[in-house]
C-alpha cells in the first residue's frame, strides 16, 4: 500500500465544511471496500492582507489553517489507479484528474479513448490510466478495470482522483482567485471611530425603527468604498485610529467571567481579528459598548440641559470637553468644540484649534452668543472665548 498524503491551506472558515466532507469520503471509501482516509488539522495558521494602494491600510484579511489529508492507494497484483481521463472531444482533448502523489505521463494527456487491454477503441466518456509496480502504465476502459484494480465497480477508485478537485475548493493554493474571509478588525474599527465621530452611533434596531441608516452599514460602506478604491463619506482622523485601539484592547482584556450574553458574543467576535459580515452589526457596537463603559457616551442627564445667561453676557464655566467636530471653511479648521458643565449644561463654541481633546476639564470664559437647541437638547452657545485654567 502507498501513502498519499495532501497538505494543503484551507481558509479558516471552511475547514468545518472540509472536514465533512473528508468524512463523506471517508464513509463512501469504507463502503466500497478502498482503504480509509485520515486527516489531520493541525494548530498551523497564517494570514494574508490585502492592502489599499493610497491609504497603506490593511482592508482585507483571511486566515488559513494547515491541513493534512493522507490515504491509502489500492493495489491489485501490483497494479493501482493513477489517473482518471475524461475524453470531452473525438480529437483526443482531454481532461484528467491525477491521484495525488502520481504522475501522469504526459502522453496520455492526448491519448485517444482506447483500451490497453482488450484493444477496444469504441466511443468512451471515460478511461483509466493504471501503473504496475514495476512502472508499466496502461489505459483501460471501465470494462476491464476489475481485471486490474480487483474491483467489479470501476467508478469505485474514482473518489481517490476526486481527491484534487475537492481540495481545489477547499484549500486556496495554486493560483486561482484569492477568497477574503473578511475585514481587518483594526481598520473596520478606524471607519467605525470616524463614522461615529460625524454621525453619531446608531444600533439596527433603532435604524429600522426610524428609518434611518445603521451605524454598521453606514461602515461597511464606506470600508467597501475604500477597497473599491472610491473616496469615503468620512475622512480618518489620527484620533479614530487612537479610538480603534482603545476599543480592540478594551474588548480583548474583558475577563471571561461574568459576562452578559452580549458581552460574551461581542468578545467572541472580536477574537477572530477580522471582520465577517455576519458580525458586523455587533463588532462595530463594540465602539459604542467602549464609549459607554468609559463615560465617552452622550449621557442621559444632557437631556436636561438648560439655556445659560443671558445673551451678550460675560460668563465664566468650568467644564469638560465632550467631543469635537472639525469641518474645513474657506479660513481654515474650525472645530465645533462641545462643553458640559457640573450641572449638565451644554456650551458651544467654534474655533481653530487650542490643543483641547475630549475628556479635557478647563475653564472657559467667553460671550453669550446665542441660545439654541440641537437634537433637541439647549445649548449655550459662546463666542471670543479664552481658556483660563486646564486640568
Ligand atoms: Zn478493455
Amino acid at each position: 500500500m502507498e501513502t498519499i498524503v495532501h497538505e494543503g491551506w484551507a481558509l479558516e472558515s471552511r475547514v468545518p465544511s472540509l472536514v465533512e466532507n473528508l468524512e463523506k469520503l471517508s464513509t463512501r471509501a469504507k463502503k466500497l471496500g478502498c482503504p480509509a482516509i485520515t486527516w489531520e488539522v493541525t494548530d498551523e495558521t497564517k494570514r494574508s492582507e490585502e492592502r489599499d494602494d493610497i491609504t497603506g491600510l490593511v482592508v482585507r484579511v483571511s486566515y488559513y489553517r494547515l491541513v493534512k489529508v493522507s490515504g491509502a492507494a489500492p493495489v491489485y497484483n501490483g497494479w493501482h489507479l493513477v489517473a482518471v481521463i475524461d475524453h470531452i472531444k473525438e480529437d483526443g482533448t482531454n481532461l484528467f484528474r491525477v491521484v495525488p502523489g502520481e504522475e501522469l505521463p504526459e502522453h496520455y494527456r492526448k491519448t485517444p479513448q482506447h483500451c490497453d487491454h482488450c484493444g477496444h477503441s469504441r466511443y468512451r466518456k471515460t478511461t483509466i490510466v493504471v501503473r504496475h509496480e514495476d512502472g508499466t502504465y496502461k489505459q483501460l476502459g471501465s470494462a476491464c478495470v476489475k481485471d486490474f484494480l480487483g474491483h467489479p465497480k470501476p467508478e469505485s477508485f474514482l473518489w481517490q482522483a476526486e481527491w484534487p478537485s475537492i481540495f481545489e475548493g477547499m484549500f486556496n493554493e495554486g493560483g486561482g482567485h484569492r477568497e477574503w474571509e473578511g475585514y481587518d478588525l483594526k481598520t473596520f474599527m478606524t471607519v467605525t471611530a470616524a463614522v461615529v465621530r460625524e454621525f453619531g452611533w446608531l444600533s439596527r434596531g433603532k435604524a429600522n425603527e426610524s428609518g434611518g441608516y445603521a451605524t454598521a452599514d453606514i461602515v461597511n460602506g464606506n470600508v467597501a468604498d475604500l477597497i473599491g478604491g472610491r473616496k469615503m463619506d468620512v475622512t480618518l482622523l489620527p484620533e479614530d485610529e487612537v479610538m480603534a485601539d482603545k476599543t480592540i484592547n478594551f474588548i480583548n482584556s474583558m475577563p471571561q467571567d461574568n459576562l452578559s450574553d452580549y458581552e460574551y458574543n461581542l468578545k467572541a467576535s472580536f477574537e477572530l481579528n477580522m471582520v465577517i459580515p455576519r458580525y458586523e452589526g455587533i463588532v462595530a457596537s463594540g465602539l459604542n459598548y467602549f464609549m459607554r463603559k468609559n463615560d465617552l457616551l452622550e449621557k442621559k442627564e444632557w437631556k436636561n440641559s438648560v439655556h445659560v445667561g443671558t445673551v451678550g453676557d460675560k460668563i465664566t464655566v468650568k467644564v469638560k470637553v465632550l467631543n469635537i467636530y472639525w469641518f474645513e471653511t474657506q479660513f481654515g479648521s474650525c472645530g465645533v468644540h462641545k462643553f458640559l458643565d457640573n450641572n449638565g449644561n451644554i456650551f458651544i463654541w467654534k474655533t481653530g484649534h487650542h490643543g483641547l481633546v475630549p475628556d479635557d476639564e478647563i475653564v472657559l470664559k467667553g460671550t453669550i452668543k446665542e441660545h439654541n437647541e440641537y437634537k433637541e437638547k439647549k445649548q449655550t452657545v459662546l463666542t471670543r472665548c479664552k481658556v483660563l485654567e486646564k486640568e
